[in-house]
C-alpha cells in the first residue's frame, strides 16, 4: 500500500487492476522469503530466521493444544469385603474350587461326631485283564482278598490254563464284611474265560461255586475271494479279510511269485481258521489255504498240510504225482544250445556250458526241481547267479539274473521262484543262462531227466485232495449260523463242527 501511495505522489494514479496488486504482493513475498527452505543456505541469516519461524510456529501449536489429560468415565460401585463374599457364594467359581462358598461353620457342642460311618452293603465294580496280566493279579488289584483269589484260581485254573485274553472284562461284586479290619468277600465274579466259555462264580450259602456257561462257537473256516485292484493287500482288506489272514497269505504267496507282478485282474482266494461265537466275537486263526488265479502266468494253489510230523505248504498242482523236470526254468524260448559256439561278446569260439533262454526282463525264474540253494550272489561272468544242489551229484545254475530271490542254504521246491531274468555279468541282453552240473562238471541240461518221488501218496494224498476240495467248496464270506436262532447259552451244548 505504501508503494502504491508513493507512486501516487508523482502522477495521478490509474485504477489498479486486481491482478496487478496480487502480483506485486507475490513479488514482495518472494523478495522477503517468509518460509525459506531449511535444506538450503544452511547457516545464513535467512536460514536462522526460517528456523526461528519454525520454532515459533511449533511453540504456538503446542501452546494452543488442548492437553493430554485422561478422559474420565463412569466406574462401578466398590464392593466391601462382606458384600464380595455374598456375591462370590453365588458365582460359579467356588464350584470349580470345591464349592467353597466362603462361609465356614464351626461345630458346636450340639454336633456329635459319628463313631462309625455306615458302609455300603455291596460294591459293584469292573476290572480288566491287562496285557501280560493274570486273573489273580487283576482280582487282587480290584480288592479281592488273597484267600478268595487262591480259591478262585484253584476252582477255574483248568478253564483258563491258556491264560485269559488281555482286555477281558471282569464283573465283580464284593459283599458285606463282618468287621472293618477284614476284606470284603467276593459275592460274584463273571467273565469270559475263552471264546467258547463264560464263567460265573457266586457265593450261595457262603461257599463259592462256579457255573460254566458254554458259548456256541462256529468253527467253519472263513473263505475270502476277490479281484486284485491296485494293491492285493488293500483289495483283500476291503473285502473283509482280517489283517492277520492277509499278512499270512502274502507270506505264503511271496515264496511263489513276485509280489510286484501281481496286478489288477488276478483273483485271490484265502481260507483261514475262523472261530465265531454266538455272541458275535470272532477269533482269526491260522491260514489254511492260499490261492491266486493269475490273469497271465502261473496260478498258485497252496495248501497247508501236516505229514510225517512236519507242517508245510504244498503247491496243490504238483503234489502226489511223479514228475519230470520242469520243461523250462523260465517262460521263454531256447535261444542258444549247449556246445561249442562263437561267444557273442568275447568274439572267439568257445564252449557254451549251458543253454540260454530268451525271456522278458523281470520274468520269474523257477527252480526246476527240489533242492538246497548252494550259492546265491554275484559270480563273475555269470552276474547274479543261483546254484541249487539237488542230490545224486546233480546241481543246476541260473545266471544273469536281475534280482535274486533265494538265499544260500534255503530249501526250494520245484517251481519255486528263485530270481528274475536280467542281463548282469557277461550278457548282451536279458536272458537266462541255465546250467546243469553232474559231480561238479557241466553237462548238457537236455541230456538229464529229473524225476522226483511223490511228496504225498496213498491215504495222505487222498486226505490232502479231500481237504483241498472242501476248502474250494466253501461259500465265500461269513457264514452266519447264529443269525436265525435266539441265544440260549446254558441249554445248548457247545458246537464244535469241523
Ligand atoms: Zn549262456
Amino acid at each position: 500500500m505504501s508503494l502504491w501511495l508513493a507512486d501516487s505522489l508523482g502522477r495521478a494514479p490509474a485504477a489498479p487492476a486486481p491482478q496487478d496488486w496480487r502480483a506485486r504482493l507475490r513479488d514482495w513475498a518472494d523478495a522477503v522469503e517468509l518460509v525459506p527452505d531449511l535444506g538450503q543456505r544452511v547457516g545464513s541469516l535467512i536460514w536462522f530466521r526460517g528456523l526461528a519461524t519454525c520454532f515459533g510456529l511449533c511453540a504456538t501449536a503446542l501452546y494452543l493444544s488442548p492437553g493430554f489429560q485422561p478422559v474420565p468415565g463412569a466406574s462401578g460401585p466398590m464392593l466391601s469385603d462382606a458384600q464380595y463374599d455374598e456375591v462370590r457364594s453365588q458365582m460359579i467359581t467356588p464350584l470349580a474350587l470345591g464349592a467353597d462358598s466362603g462361609h465356614r461353620m464351626g461345630s458346636t457342642d450340639a454336633v456329635q461326631p459319628l463313631r462309625q460311618t455306615p458302609e455300603r452293603p455291596q460294591i459293584e465294580l469292573n476290572a480288566q485283564i491287562g496285557s501280560s496280566d493274570t486273573l489273580a493279579r487283576a482280582l487282587s488289584r480290584a480288592g479281592v482278598s488273597g484267600g478268595d483269589v487262591a480259591t478262585i484260581t484253584s476252582m477255574v485254573g483248568g478253564d483258563i490254563s491258556g491264560g485269559v485274553k488281555p482286555g477281558t472284562r471282569l464283573d465283580i461284586i464284593l459283599g458285606r464284611r463282618a468287621s472293618r479290619d477284614r476284606p470284603r468277600p467276593l459275592d460274584k465274579l463273571a467273565f469270559r474265560a475263552r471264546l467258547d466259555l463264560g464263567l460265573e462264580l457266586t457265593r450261595p450259602g457262603g461257599v463259592l461255586s462256579v457255573r460254566r456257561i458254554p458259548i456256541r462257537v462256529d468253527n467253519t473256516p472263513l473263505r475270502i475271494q476277490g479281484v486284485v485292484g491296485d494293491s492285493i493287500y488293500q483289495s483283500a482288506r476291503a473285502s473283509g479279510a482280517p489283517p492277520k489272514a492277509v499278512q499270512a497269505f502274502l507270506r505264503v504267496i511271496v515264496g511263489q511269485a513276485d509280489l510286484g507282478s501281481i496286478g489288477a485282474g488276478d483273483r485271490y482266494d484265502i481260507v483261514t481258521e475262523y472261530r465265531r461265537a454266538e455272541t458275535g466275537d470272532v477269533e482269526v486263526g491260522d491260514l489254511l489255504y492260499a490261492g491266486l488265479q493269475r490273469a497271465r502266468g502261473k496260478s498258485i494253489d497252496m495248501l497247508k498240510w501236516t505229514t510225517g510230523g512236519r507242517t508245510e505248504w504244498f503247491e496243490a498242482s504238483g503234489v502226489g504225482e511223479r514228475r519230470g523236470v520242469l520243461s523250462a526254468p523260465v517262460a521263454g524260448r531256447m535261444s542258444s544250445g549247449f556246445g561249442q559256439r562263437r561267444h557273442p561278446i568275447l568274439g572267439y569260439t568257445r564252449m557254451h556250458a549251458g543253454i540260454d533262454f530268451a525271456a522278458r526282463y523281470g520274468s520269474p525264474i523257477y527252480a526246476v526241481t527240489d533242492g538246497v540253494v548252494a550259492f546265491a550272489g554275484r559270480h563273475g561272468g555269470h552276474g547274479n547267479y543261483v546254484r541249487i544242489q539237488h542230490g545224486g551229484g546233480l546241481a543246476t545254475g541260473y545266471a544273469h539274473m536281475s534280482r535274486i530271490a533265494a538265499a544260500p542254504g534255503q530249501r526250494v521246491r520245484r517251481g519255486q521262484v528263485i530270481g528274475y531274468v536280467g542281463s548282469t555279468g557277461l550278457s548282451t541282453g536279458p536272458h537266462l543262462h541255465y546250467e546243469l552240473y553232474r559231480n561238479g562238471a557241466t553237462v548238457n541240461p537236455l541230456s538229464v531227466k529229473f524225476t522226483t518221488t511223490a511228496q504225498l501218496a496213498g491215504a495222505d494224498l487222498a486226505a490232502f485232495r479231500a481237504k483241498l476240495a472242501q476248502y474250494k467248496g466253501l461259500r465265500a464270506g461269513q457264514q452266519d449260523r447264529f443269525a436265525q436262532r435266539s441265544p440260549a447259552p446254558s441249554s445248548v451244548p457247545v458246537a464244535s463242527g469241523k
